[in-house]
């Protein structure tokens, strides 16, 4: 039997839909354990500032279908000071928290890995960012969501690309990692994804120019991933422009609205049981993992890991991409 009587839960970092549905499956899976549960506002820096809450059953109650997260999110650089973070342990110990469950993305379960060293405090990570980019789980909690946001998105902007015969470039988020574009393009059947992956290895924009697709096509859409590795959707704009004349150039930014909404149910049935995994991993006396999923399988990946390596994009896809946009 474990030793943890408390749970301390924040969200950090980037929003992402599912978070809430994470929230209540740790809260409910604690309670049901037999665990006390604390919300903690705002990040780390409400373990900084002590803005926390214990949570019961009813706290989670009717949050499930709601995008965002109702324990707020910040970025907190106080966190990213050795004194920052004594004061949190500090927070910890006065709150009588004895285990901590931080959802988040990269930087987040940086930061959890780091303060878990630092004070032997158990953190357990859970994967919530929209980008898809934590290795050692196929998907992460808010990617789904996302994804059919950029497909409502695109199949609108194909009505009137089509109509005037133009070439659209729709900018969508990922940071370092293409898996929304990719996956956008071919959920959407644009005839093109320029992700950061391969931004060194080729020009993507002319192999995509070269492929011909106005042999069969008027119209056209190129997703791009917001990334300072691609350069982004304008940059390919003016490219078009400047090295491509001729072609009816439009661009369209999606921006934030990728991160809200409702949770698909892929999303609320991942962070439910991943949350519920959170708290099965501190009975087991497990630390310092993010729970993730694999192959429909729940695993524990060591922080270290999930955080450093890279998650690779998938070559078949790319094939997918290109036999299919013909
Ligand atoms: P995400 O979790 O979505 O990747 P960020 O990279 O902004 O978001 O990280 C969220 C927060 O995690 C930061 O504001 C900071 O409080 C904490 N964090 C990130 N990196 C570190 C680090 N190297 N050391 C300590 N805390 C960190």
């Amino acid at each position: 039997m474990g030793t943890v009587k408390c749970v301390g839960i924040l969200t950090s970092g980037g929003d992402a839909p599912g978070m809430n549905a994470a929230i209540r499956a740790v809260t409910r899976a604690a309670i049901y354990n037999g665990l006390q549960v604390k919300g903690i506002y705002r990040g780390y820096r409400g373990l900084i500032t002590g803005e926390i809450v214990e949570f019961k059953s009813q706290n989670v109650s009717n949050i499930i279908q709601l995008g965002g997260t109702i324990l707020k999110t910040a970025r907190c650089n106080e966190f990213m000071t050795p004194e920052g973070r004594q004061t949190a342990y500090e927070t910890m110990q006065k709150e009588g928290i004895d285990a901590l469950v931080v959802i988040g993305g990269d930087g987040s379960l940086t930061g959890a890995r780091i303060f878990a060293q630092e004070f032997n405090v158990p953190c357990i990570g859970l994967p919530g960012t929209i980008d898809n980019d934590l290795y050692g789980t196929d998907t992460t909690i808010g990617y789904d969501t996302a994804l059919n946001t950029i497909l409502e998105a695109v199949d609108k902007i194909r009505d009137t690309a089509t109509s005037h015969d133009r070439l659209f470039f729709v900018e969508v988020m990922g940071r370092d990692a293409g898996f929304l574009a990719l996956n956008g393009a071919i959920a959407s059947g644009a005839e093109a994804a320029i992700i950061p992956e391969f931004s060194t290895e080729v020009d993507q924009l002319e192999e995509f120019i070269k492929n011909g697709f106005r042999k069969s096509k008027n119209s056209s859409i190129v997703i791009v991933a917001e990334s300072e590795l691609t350069g982004g959707a304008m940059h390919y704009a003016e490219r078009v422009k400047n090295e491509y004349p001729g072609y009816d150039v439009r661009v369209t930014i999606l921006g934030h609205l990728q991160r809200g909404g409702s949770p698909s149910a892929h999303d609320r049935i991942l962070a439910s049981r991943l949350g519920a995994a959170a708290i099965d991993a501190i009975m087991e006396d497990q630390r310092n993992v993010m729970i993730g999923i694999e192959n429909d399988e729940i695993v524990y990946v060591p922080f270290t890991k999930a955080i450093k390596n890279d998650k690779p994009i998938k070559k078949e896809l790319v094939n997918v991409l290109r036999e299919l946009s013909i």
